[in-house]
């Protein structure tokens, strides 16, 4: 990840009480299109994370919660572990420690969710290596960074609804909430990529009912961050 970037977000949140120029608002809440832009401007690096961030038709919010993501620098629970939390059990699967690669690829639900969608996941994909990600043949090519975006940001948000609002977690409820987005993006989409929108929601909707669950559970048993037995 280019370090000018990452170098720019640790002066800008060590510098948030003196320098707010517009990117905070009264309440404390950060306008992410204006940082959006920032990051985008102050970026030289045309590696292939950035480009596969920035440079596809994700809402700002989104591509901003990618980087995060790939910085790890989310609020999981590994990463809270070492400010506040005791525990830092998956409060979805209770079966492995939840660092940013377990909770996108490695906890049975997101493996299932990426299984049901054609991805064919290894022991080296990583939230690092996002980009790297085949294409199951039923996603289309066009914009398929943002597609994967989308699927991460419904997986962030399913496991959120989870742990703050206790709201069950399944592959239905992750599907049905991509389409949703899916809709959403693609009447926003800029004029020429609005028919996205509809052949993602049939991504969605004819994902592959028949992919073996058991897999993967059993795919990454051997995974360092594994708690219990597998
Ligand atoms: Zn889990």
């Amino acid at each position: 990840m280019c370090l000018s970037v990452v170098w720019f977000m640790n002066r800008l949140f060590l510098a948030r009480v003196r320098l707010n120029f517009g990117l905070f608002s009264d309440d404390g809440k950060i306008h992410t299109a204006t940082l959006y832009k920032l990051l985008t401007s102050v970026s030289n690096s045309k590696d292939a994370i950035s480009r596969f961030i920035w440079d596809n038709c994700a809402p700002p919010r989104v591509q901003f919660f990618a980087w995060l993501l790939t910085n790890d620098r989310i609020q999981h629970k590994c990463n809270l572990k070492k400010k506040v939390l005791d525990d830092s059990t998956c409060d979805v699967c209770g079966g492995a420690e939840e660092t940013v690669d377990h909770l996108i690829f490695r906890c049975p639900h997101a493996c299932n969710f990426w299984h049901a969608l054609g991805f064919r996941l290894g022991d080296g994909t990583q939230v690092l290596n996002l980009d790297q990600l085949g294409r199951p043949s039923r996603v289309p090519a066009e914009q398929f960074g943002a597609f994967i975006l989308l699927c991460c940001w419904q997986l962030w948000k399913q496991r959120n609804g989870h742990v703050f609002r206790q709201e069950p977690i399944s592959l239905q409820r992750t599907l049905q909430a991509c389409k949703t987005e899916a809709t959403l993006w693609g009447a926003r989409a800029p004029k020429g990529c609005r028919g996205i929108g509809t052949r993602w929601c049939e991504v969605f909707f004819h994902f592959n009912v028949n992919h073996d669950e058991t897999k993967c559970c059993k795919m990454f048993s051997h995974y360092p961050g594994r708690l219990g037995p597998s």
